[in-house]
């Protein structure tokens, strides 16, 4: 006879079986930026944690560089935060956040967000270490 106890067992031991990814995939949200513009200057105040979420903490350097040239100018990093010349909207810097996410950070077989950018040669590639999906990128 299957207790009450025993059912609650095998679901767990049915969920610990499921990869961890399977619930992973729910929980990831596109980070937005938080902006402040001072002077002549726009801050990404929580760059660090964007890097964070993106997995993307070892190349901060491509995203900054990203973004510093769909916006024609120079960026710098100093204390966690993104510091862009000129002035910025909330809304521009999200959109390109965005659509770098989607370009460079998003697996286009499985949608999930677990890739590395890998250089080969001249050529940047985008692999996934979800499905092992490899996408050359720009
Ligand atoms: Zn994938």
């Amino acid at each position: 006879m299957t207790t009450e106890k025993d059912y609650l067992a095998s679901l767990k031991r049915a969920r610990d079986n499921l990869p961890a990814h399977v619930f992973e995939k729910s929980r990831f949200k596109i980070p937005y930026a938080d902006v402040f513009k001072e002077g002549n200057k726009t801050w990404i105040t929580d760059w660090a944690r964007i890097l964070k979420t993106l997995n993307r903490e070892n190349e901060a350097d491509h995203l900054a560089k990203h973004l510093a040239r769909e916006f024609a100018t120079s960026s710098t990093e100093e204390r966690g935060r993104l510091c862009l010349q000129g002035k910025f909207s909330k809304g521009m810097i999200n959109r390109e956040l965005e659509a770098y996410v989607k370009e460079f950070v998003l697996c286009e077989e499985c949608g999930r967000p677990d890739t590395k950018l890998v250089k080969e040669g001249r050529i940047l590639i985008k692999v996934c270490e979800a499905c092992g999906a490899r996408v050359a990128v720009k």
